[in-house]
């Protein structure tokens, strides 16, 4: 197949290079009436914060370092597809191959893959269910094992009030004898596109267990989506 290479990095509009520019030397003023006020830490902070987020992104756009966004093809059909440059899992839309970046580029993830922790993930919506088979290596299951979450995450920060999300999540996961308690599956926080939603993850170990997950779940599962990494990333 003759994709096209990946392309990584976003094109800074005049506009956007002129804002960073703004950052920084925001930072940089911070910086001096911190010398000349004694500001303290804060002021330090404050003005090395803005030093970081301005130059810092012009320095990572330039010499592509940090986290990236990327347009690459699909290594099994070629669709043009957007992730980050850092570890992280996503589906391809068109051929819904597992992928995973490796280095700048997209590789499909083998079929037969088994992550020493669950990290092949998958979309948790509420009415799913687990294929009656050992979630790690297929066999028959001799119990069930309980996978519990309870996590609260800050969602928004007012001056008086703080909202909190709370979600329990229980999970009863057919694993065989060998299996029990060797960590088949765990639940995460979606890491949008490598789940292709941004609530909860049910994540795998084994790659196969995780197909059959999607099968047995496949009128539940939500669509696969693939969108840009971050605000005004390179449209393909
Ligand atoms: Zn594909
Ligand atoms: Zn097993």
């Amino acid at each position: 197949m003759t994709a096209a290479p990946a392309k990584v990095g976003q094109e800074l509009t005049p506009a956007m290079v002129a804002y960073l520019v703004v950052l920084g030397l925001a930072g940089v003023g911070v910086m001096i009436g911190t010398y000349l006020g004694d500001w303290g830490f804060w002021g330090w902070f404050g003005g090395g914060f803005l030093v970081v987020a301005g130059f810092g992104a012009l320095l990572g756009n330039v010499f592509k370092i940090g986290w990236q966004p990327a347009v690459g093809p699909c290594p099994r059909c070629g669709t043009s597809l957007h992730y980050l440059t850092k570890k992280q899992h996503l589906r391809c839309p068109s051929c819904e191959t597992l992928l995973e970046v490796q280095g700048q580029s997209l590789a499909a993830v083998p079929q037969n893959a088994v992550a020493d922790t669950a990290e092949y993930p998958a979309p948790y919506v509420a009415s799913i269910t687990f294929p009656p088979t050992c979630a790690l290596c297929g066999q028959p299951p001799a119990q069930a094992e309980t996978v519990r979450w309870d996590k609260h995450r800050k969602k928004a920060d007012y001056v008086v009030a703080t909202v909190i999300e709370v979600t329990k999540i229980v999970l009863q996961v057919p694993v065989c004898a060998a299996h029990v308690g060797q960590g088949a599956v765990a639940l995460d926080y979606g890491d949008h596109p490598s789940t292709q939603h941004d609530g909860v993850c049910v994540k795998f170990r084994s790659v196969w267990a995780l197909e059959g997950y999607r099968r047995h779940n496949a009128a539940v599962m939500p669509p696969i989506r693939n969108e840009p990494q971050m605000p005004h990333a390179p449209s393909a």
